[in-house]
């Protein structure tokens, strides 16, 4: 995979051909950039093809609906559903999760029962959780982090006939992979259903790095988003499990998901319909296509994860050198695939070092990544990030290397 030529497909790294320093982007956990193929899909939408969908009897009308619908298949293969109907169109992450507490979660979980996350949640897949369990009495349990190998210690312990939903990242957005394999997801899933629970993946860095099978892995709600796979932002992706439709409720009410309305009475479309109340994001949708068009055909041979693990091993290289830097899990980067690391430097403020570095030009993450329990777990309370995509080059990893190097010297020198 050549990434320097990739990355001329991406117009964010050519507007500013003439600047110097170049920007070198290396928060791709957080967004990424977009592809001139993603962007001229939206552009070419509102340019021609603009009018809303399922509602009008007219050809403008009637091509946007197919673009749409297209998009939803696109989505179904991507992740191997076994039906189109099975992908529900969200604004994101957040809002699939929050969509699946709020609808299967408030029906079926009962005061008492366990509601099973680990402690390595973003907050997207905390929060609505501890909602839910201040509304319903459930009680949340964690999965725990082992502080050295940085694998999930024995999952399957947690497992009960009082665990109704195991709602688990399937990978960290601060330590990346956490499962061991995706065949030992899938065992645990099937597990968990032996118990009775049902199962949500927060798949939100995992999309673009690897290719999810939901049929493998049978997990019953899977979500991610859009802008972290190249494509636009205000769009994600809830896989709703056909069998369970008929036990979901709609989310939200109003147009374009009725079956038939009275005066005092409703009923509701068939799957996906019921679940997409109101005007969908349909130019994000066709762009969200758009990018799976992109990236499929790198995530269907391993060039990509090889990529993203080399600039992974090349980044640990550099700062194992500086003995004032501690890597998150380093044992477990070395035997997993990896696109990102996070580590600490000794007397210098992660966000001191972000802002440095966001002046040379580079974009990283600093704080506590929106998974603050783990990391006040972990007994801190800020680390830099650095998360590679599909665009970053080996020239990116030696000049963010040199620059962490004279950050540290420089806030260092500034402490001391
Ligand atoms: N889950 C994980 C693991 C994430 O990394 C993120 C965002 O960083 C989210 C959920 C939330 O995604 P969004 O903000 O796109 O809804």
């Amino acid at each position: 995979m050549n990434s320097a030529t990739i990355k001329k497909l991406f117009p964010f790294f050519n507007a500013g051909a003439s600047t110097h320093p170049k920007p070198i982007y290396v928060d791709n956990a957080a967004t990424t950039h977009k592809p001139q193929s993603v962007l001229d899909s939206i552009i070419n939408f509102y340019t021609h093809q603009n009018a809303n969908i399922h509602r009008g009897l007219y050809d403008l009308g009637e091509g946007a609906t197919v673009l749409y619908e297209q998009a939803r298949q696109k989505v179904a293969q991507f992740i191997h559903a076994k039906k189109n109907e099975e992908i529900i169109f969200t604004s994101g992450t957040t809002h699939g999760i929050n969509f699946v507490a709020q609808t299967w979660g408030k029906q079926h979980i009962k005061k008492g029962d366990i509601i099973l996350l680990s402690q390595a949640e973003h907050h997207a897949n905390l929060l609505p959780w501890q909602q839910l369990a201040h509304e319903t009495g459930a009680i949340l349990d964690f999965i725990t982090v082992d502080p050295v190998t940085y694998m999930f210690v024995d999952p399957l312990e947690k497992l009960s006939s009082r665990v109704k939903l195991v709602a688990i990242t399937h990978e960290s957005n601060v330590i990346g992979s956490i499962w061991q394999s995706e065949s030992y997801l899938a065992d645990f899933i099937a597990q968990a259903h032996q118990c009775g629970a049902h199962v949500l993946l927060d798949s939100a860095q995992r999309v673009s790095h690897q290719s999810i099978n939901v049929q493998k892995l049978n997990a019953d709600f899977l979500v991610f988003s859009g802008h972290k796979m190249y494509g636009p932002t205000g769009i994600g992706v809830l896989y709703i499990k056909e069998a369970l439709h008929s036990h979901i409720p709609p989310y939200q009410k109003g147009g374009g998901m009725v079956h038939a309305v009275s005066y005092h009475h409703a009923t509701w479309a068939p799957a996906p319909h019921k679940f997409e109340a109101g005007t969908p994001p349909i130019a994000s949708a066709i762009g969200l296509g758009a990018a799976i068009d992109f990236l499929q055909p790198h995530l269907t041979v391993p060039d990509l994860a090889l990529h993203e693990q080399n600039l992974t091993t090349l980044l640990i290289h550099y700062l194992n050198q500086n003995d004032t830097i501690t890597i998150l899990g380093q044992a477990h980067h070395n035997a997993h695939d990896q696109h990102l690391v996070s580590f600490s430097v000794n007397n210098v403020h992660a966000h001191d070092l972000a802002s440095f570095l966001g002046t040379q030009g580079i974009a990283v993450r600093a704080g506590h990544l929106c998974a603050q329990p783990l990391i006040n777990t972990l007994g801190l309370e800020s680390v830099t990030r650095i998360s590679f995509g599909i665009y970053n080059t080996i020239d990116d990893v030696v000049a963010l290397c040199t620059a962490i190097d004279t950050g540290i010297t420089l806030l260092q020198r500034l402490k001391s």
